[in-house]
């Protein structure tokens, strides 16, 4: 059985879609995908030597080697152009993410690509902003927490310029803000995410309590330093958690 993170990643793969699993470690996710019947073929790249072998040894103990090919290599790199139709890339930082996206995309390899489905562990804002910068749309956004973590899924497609709205996406006017700082409020739309902040759960809520907390005890640290530059850290930490609070309380 999957993980939740890990299951809500392949309910969001188009049934179908050749996939592409990149840091795919053990190979759990495509593997589950091929077994159950949701993809009829994966890829599974990974970077380093441990993760490579237990990837392959994963498709081979489930007898997929004919339909599950492990490649080493890094991010993108292992694919040919047109060979997958989604990509997966999971438990890695954001801006790591958005790095192998854009290798991918400078090299050719994203071609033929319709879907993304990613999960950041951090740094998610990276990840939106790469997106919007290359016409994908974010479609779908989901916050999940597992064993006291919380976890973004974002499903990003393709699609014609004249259906999508990112602008309209990244336009924090919902959040009934003067017009004078929708560029602050913009930046917080990257970071906590516009569907998420658009239709806010519970554990959207929790998630960002959590991070104030984590603020929180920094500052408590802190407290006793006296020098410019703690000042400074301070105040920023203070206004950060400030405007957590001030978007969570503007959301419907
Ligand atoms: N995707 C799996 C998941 O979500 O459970 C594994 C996540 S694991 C924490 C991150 C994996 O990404 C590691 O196995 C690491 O070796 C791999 N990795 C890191 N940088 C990479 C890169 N540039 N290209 C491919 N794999 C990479």
């Amino acid at each position: 059985k999957l993980s939740k993170r890990l299951q809500t990643i392949a309910d969001r793969v188009t049934p179908g879609s050749r996939t592409a699993d990149i840091g795919s470690d053990h190979a759990l996710l495509p593997v589950y995908l091929v077994q159950s019947g949701r993809v009829p073929s994966a890829i599974a790249g990974e970077l380093n030597t441990g993760p490579y072998q237990a990837a392959c040894k994963a498709a081979a103990s489930a007898g997929l080697t004919a339909v599950i090919a492990v490649r080493q290599g890094d991010g993108l790199c292992v694919l040919h152009p047109g060979e997958a139709d989604t990509v997966t890339i999971a438990g890695m930082g954001g801006s790591l993410m958005a790095d192998i996206l854009e290798a991918g995309r400078l090299s050719g390899k994203l071609e033929g690509v319709r879907e993304l489905v990613l999960q950041p562990n951090v740094g998610e804002e990276f990840v939106r902003r790469w997106l919007v910068r290359h016409g994908w749309t974010l479609t779908d956004e989901t916050v999940l927490e597992e064993d006291g973590r919380f976890y973004e899924v974002l499903h990003a497609v393709l699609m014609p310029s004249e259906e999508s709205d990112n602008a309209g996406l990244y336009d924090p006017s919902f959040l009934n803000k003067p017009a004078s700082q929708t560029e602050l409020w913009t930046n917080w739309l990257y970071r906590m995410g516009p569907h998420l902040l658009r239709q806010p759960t519970l554990t959207l809520h929790k998630k960002w309590e959590h991070e104030i907390g984590k603020l929180e005890r920094i500052l408590a640290q802190m407290a006793g330093s006296d020098t410019p530059d703690a000042r400074a850290k301070e105040a920023e930490f203070r206004m950060e958690i400030a405007q957590i609070q001030e978007v969570l309380a503007c959301t419907p």
